[in-house]
């Protein structure tokens, strides 16, 4: 390993990124955190799931078409939380799906598996993949980073679906505790309507976009007032009535992945077919993950990931040292980048420029970066 790079003593993620701060024992911010916030998860996780279940319980009493909706991507954590909200908690469940028109097959097949193993109705929203070509292209080439159009597009699906059916809940397969990557402030995606108007303003893709980013702002605004109940402590079943409440599921119930994929497997046919568990939704996930590597020195694509699997105690430091020990070595971009850069038109050159040059923060309104900040500080579990 390299003597140069100073690592966290009981993750992996190294001194290069400048978010990242060690302590005297030599322990970083995001280990720290992870202690603060679920050391004591046994602890309160009884009172996590009553929550849970006083939420589901408001939802069902506002007697909607549908209890709630889960954002499907075929992924091993939106499918387990198909399972919950269908077969756990018995309720009335829309599952909503984006093709970027690159889901992948299995994530198809897994997809097709779950909706047959539960009662939840669902909808499919395909983008033709011509015009999402050319949305990627623009995000790419500006801001080296074609994710947040790609999140922007499953936002509207989900804020589509939750209008027309007045859907008081969307249960994410999601959590603080199970996000590697958004913990991250140099590789996280900044993930709002303005800032997907911003990137695509006046281009042909921002013709053709346009409506994912329209009413923004009441979006926006209604987002920030989601969170003020949660800094002030006030319970989202006394808010749902007026305000679509959006939850992740991992913030109330935790269990190992290990688990979670032995009960999908069983009880959803669930499979993760290429025999990693993890991404096998998008064809192009590599992608991301290999344009960080690129940005930010002694990182490879598992960085966070196997830093967040050590924090829970599902890796040893060591074998997870030993793994980015061999893919360090390993500087081969991922083959599907050069067919994703042939099929767009975008030559290598200009991909490492937008990755290493672009000012991504330009694209961002103001007030968000303080609101996102002033969030992030404030939430506690
Ligand atoms: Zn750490």
């Amino acid at each position: 390993m390299d003597q140069e790079i100073k690592r966290c003593t009981r993750c992996i993620l190294p001194d290069t990124l400048s978010s990242v701060t060690f302590d005297e024992k030599g322990l970083c911010n995001h280990c720290r955190n992870y202690e603060r916030d679920f050391l004591e998860w046994d602890r309160i996780s009884d009172r996590k799931e009553k929550e849970f279940r006083a939420i589901l319980k408001k939802a069902v009493s506002l007697n909607r078409p549908y209890d709630c909706l889960v954002p499907l991507s075929g992924g091993k954590d939106s499918t387990y939380a198909l399972y919950l909200c269908t077969k756990v908690y018995k309720l009335r469940t829309l599952a909503v799906t984006l093709d970027n028109g690159f889901l992948s097959g299995p994530a198809r097949e897994n997809i097709k598996n779950a909706l047959e193993s539960c009662d939840a109705d669902h909808i499919f929203y395909s983008i033709n993949i011509k015009n999402s070509r050319e949305l990627f292209r623009e995000f790419t080439l500006k801001t080296g980073d074609f994710c947040t159009a790609c999140m922007r597009g499953i936002n509207y699906s989900i804020e589509m679906a939750v209008k027309n059916f007045r859907i008081p809940l969307v249960i994410k397969g999601s959590g603080r505790r199970v996000q590697y990557v958004s913990q991250i402030k140099e590789v996280s995606n900044l993930n709002t309507a303005s800032y997907f108007a911003n990137v695509i303003r006046g281009t042909e893709a921002g013709k053709k976009f346009s409506h994912f980013s329209a009413g923004r702002r009441r979006g926006e605004f209604i987002k920030i007032a989601g969170a003020i109940p949660d800094i002030l402590g006030i319970s989202r079943s006394r808010t749902m009535r007026f305000m679509t409440q959006h939850i992740g599921l991992y913030d109330y119930i935790y269990k190992p992945y290990p688990e979670i994929v032995e009960i999908i497997r069983r009880e959803m046919k669930w499979s993760d077919h290429a025999g990693s568990v993890e991404h096998l939704d998008c064809e192009l996930h590599d992608i991301p993950f290999y344009k960080d590597t690129l940005k930010i020195p002694g990182i490879t694509a598992g960085t966070f990931h196997r830093s967040g699997l050590i924090r829970q105690g599902l890796l040893k430091r060591e074998d997870a040292l030993r793994m980015e020990e061999e893919e360090l070595k390993e500087k081969d971009p991922p083959a599907e980048l050069f067919k994703y850069l042939k099929n767009s038109d975008i030559t290598p050159e200009n991909y490492a420029r937008a990755v290493l040059e672009s000012d991504n923060s330009q694209y961002e309104p103001k007030y968000q970066k303080i609101v996102r900040n002033l969030y992030h500080r404030f939430r506690r579990y």
